[in-house]
């Protein structure tokens, strides 16, 4: 039997829990209800469950026959703040809330995986720690998780997480050499003048025209300060300032977010925001406070596991469609699991455009082709005991 025909004949399994959870959408640290079911099915494949790990974190250490080698496999728990357009029976029964990312998949997936490798646990060479993780929607959840101790005891020697893809078809799979997404950061800029009438505006200090200078003159900083052969994004995507027509404000709040992929890109862009913040708030007047708050790491795979992993994927679906090149300025804290571990991070093409189910992560009408759950079921479960088995020497400085 392989891994696939394994993966197959729990296929069932892997819906029904993938449409229950999709039913049973739950905000980050709110994942209480799937943290339970998570938590029960491990114990009852014979897991090692800790619960509670970083908010409702569950980890799950199966142990092998080996003691040599961990492998962590984290998958992601949290839905949106969306209300579900679809009309399917499985359809999110909570209003306003959805899994619009298909972080439901994941979890399904993770459970199945665990079924599979617990039932070869006897010829494992290490132990696998499955990690189910909170609050992945820009909660922290990850971070909170390295904080309750998720990378100790024992402390893994590879990292591996997965997610379906929906702007890929069902078939394909992404394993990115290298960097394959973003760090992002998070930053606000409180500008600060003196309020006054919208018709006595020599008698004030505008935060707002101030801030729009600023809006403008951020634009410049990938244009013109950051290498065109690297990448960055700035992007303001919250203005707020004013409560009438006719008063200029006191203050004006900008807040957007950074990403790239290096540090030293990181640094550029942060250090040209201050100045040209500073500086146009000075020249008009203002003063302005700004903070930044680094929100995930970048997302770089490790070569070795890359190799590895395309290995099994071939062996899993010999039709496989394999993107070396896939890269996003999206971002995922599983960066923070990855960061000092040889890593691999693989995108599961899960989209049909013949059946509709191709609308893109976050849209109240998101869907998958569930025909990609066993594929995903397979390749992570054989991927585990892969590496375990190779143990691929990890060219972590290709980060
Ligand atoms: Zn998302
Ligand atoms: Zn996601």
């Amino acid at each position: 039997m392989t891994f696939l025909d394994e993966a197959r004949r729990i296929e069932a399994y892997t819906v029904e829990r993938r449409r229950d959870f999709h039913k049973h959408p739950e905000l980050g640290f709110e994942e209480t209800r799937t943290a339970g079911i998570v938590a029960e099915t491990l114990e009852e494949l014979g897991l090692e469950v800790t619960t509670g790990v970083g908010g409702t974190g569950v980890v799950g250490l199966l142990r092998g026959k080996a003691d040599s080698q961990v492998l962590l496999l984290r998958f992601d728990m949290d839905a949106l703040p969306i209300q579900e357009e679809n009309e399917v029976d499985y359809a999110s029964e909570t209003p306003g809330k959805m899994h619009a990312c298909g972080h439901d998949s994941h979890v399904a997936v993770g459970l199945s995986v665990a079924k599979l490798l617990a039932s070869v646990r006897d010829s494992l060479n290490g132990t696998v720690k499955f990690v189910f993780q909170p609050a992945e929607e820009g909660g922290g959840g990850a971070m909170r998780m390295v904080e309750a101790g998720v990378l100790k005891d024992p402390v893994p020697d590879y990292a591996m997480g997965m997610h379906v893809w929906n702007d890929k078809p069902v078939g394909w799979y992404g394993l990115t050499r290298g960097p394959a997404m973003a760090g992002a950061e998070i930053f606000t800029i409180k500008l600060t003048g003196k309020g006054g009438h919208g018709a006595a505006p020599h008698q004030t200090v505008d935060p707002v025209v101030a801030s729009a200078q600023i809006i403008t003159a951020a634009q410049t900083i990938v244009s013109r300060n950051v290498s065109p052969l690297e990448s960055a994004v700035i992007s303001i995507c919250q203005v707020e300032a004013g409560t009438a027509f006719n008063i200029i404000p006191q203050e004006a709040v900008l807040r957007g977010t950074i990403r790239a992929f290096k540090p030293e890109v990181f640094a550029i862009v942060e250090n040209r925001l201050e100045a040209l913040a500073h500086g146009i708030a000075e020249a008009m007047g203002c003063t302005a406070e700004i903070s930044r708050e680094r929100v995930t790491l970048p997302v770089t795979n490790d070569s070795a596991l890359v190799e590895v992993m395309a290995d099994v994927v071939r062996a899993c679906d010999p039709e496989a469609k394999i993107g070396h090149d896939l890269r996003t300025m999206g971002a995922e804290d599983f960066s923070f699991m990855m960061d000092e571990i040889p890593g691999c991070f693989i995108f599961v093409g899960s989209a049909n455009a013949e059946k509709g189910l191709d609308y893109g992560h976050h849209h109240p009408r998101f869907d998958i082709d569930e025909a990609c759950l066993p594929y995903a079921v397979a390749i992570l479960a054989q991927g585990a005991a892969e590496i375990l088995k190779e143990q691929p020497k990890s060219s972590i400085n290709s980060k």
